[in-house]
């Protein structure tokens, strides 16, 4: 069985699952990088932010629309990809003794999961499963679970990681599409530094001087880390799939390994 890339996908607006852009592009270029299709995907999305390590294990995920003030085309999405309970329970053994609970009906698959899925594997035709991120961990916990299932990859298994680099909200503006303030870009070209060069040291990101700016609640950053520990775990440094800002304070960039 080959072993199956990963990467870390800047997912942003959730009107990225109907647009074609370069952003959707680079989805899709990175799913066609797989050496075969892989026996499932795990997805680690910034939208599944709760006070416990879980994994979604049932035999059908819902598609949830978490989000409000989008067109009805983006509540109509369904993603009906399968899950796969027996990856779950394999997760559970793989991470000992790290906790993770097994999740039979709380969640299903969120945005920030299918609105790459519907660009990468259009058929929905491959099992997905969701990790989710635990609010009460630090960093180096985050770190450390994503390296820890690095053996996954080996297995068959595809780990995409959703969130963004720079997401603040809070300092949005419109006014600058397809760009990014200067503090976001500055931020966002340090972090690229530490993936492209040395994964290894992923942790000094935090101390970085536009931190607090760029993430201004852990949710969307933290994904990256899962990542960062596949690539440390991989002994390799990360390629950027594609790079960009938006709306000033959202940065798109996406990595893989
Ligand atoms: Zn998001």
């Amino acid at each position: 069985m080959a072993t199956q890339p990963a990467a870390f996908l800047g997912h942003g607006n959730p009107m990225n699952a109907l647009e074609n852009n370069r952003y959707t592009d680079a989805w899709r270029t990175f799913a066609n990088s797989a050496p075969e299709p892989p026996r499932a995907i795990l997805a680690i999305s910034a939208h599944w932010y709760v006070n416990i390590t879980a994994v979604t294990a049932m035999e059908r995920p819902r598609t949830i629309h978490d989000f409000y003030g989008f067109p009805p085309e983006l509540f109509a999405i369904d993603y009906p990809a399968p899950g796969d309970p027996e990856l779950a329970a394999e997760i559970v053994d793989l991470v000992r003794p790290t906790y993770v609970g097994l999740d039979a009906d709380s969640w299903g698959l969120d945005h920030g999961t299918w609105s790459l899925l519907v660009h990468m594997f259009p058929n929905a035709d491959i099992p997905v499963i969701q990790l989710s991120i635990n609010a009460d961990q630090p960093l180096a916990y985050h770190l450390e679970l994503g390296a820890a299932l690095a053996p996954l990859r080996d297995a068959g298994v595809m780990i995409i990681a959703s969130g963004n680099v720079v997401h603040n909200l809070g300092l949005v503006d419109w006014s600058k599409p397809g760009e990014g303030a200067l503090w976001a870009q500055t931020f966002d070209d340090q972090v690229r530094t530490i993936m492209t060069t040395d994964p290894g040291s992923f942790a000094s990101v935090s101390e970085l001087p536009g931190f607090h700016q760029a993430v201004p609640t852990p949710d969307h950053f933290l994904p990256l880390a899962y990542f960062a520990g596949l690539a440390q775990a991989a002994g390799t440094t990360a390629r950027t799939l594609v790079d960009g800002c938006d709306m000033g304070s959202l940065s798109m960039a996406s990595y893989a390994i």
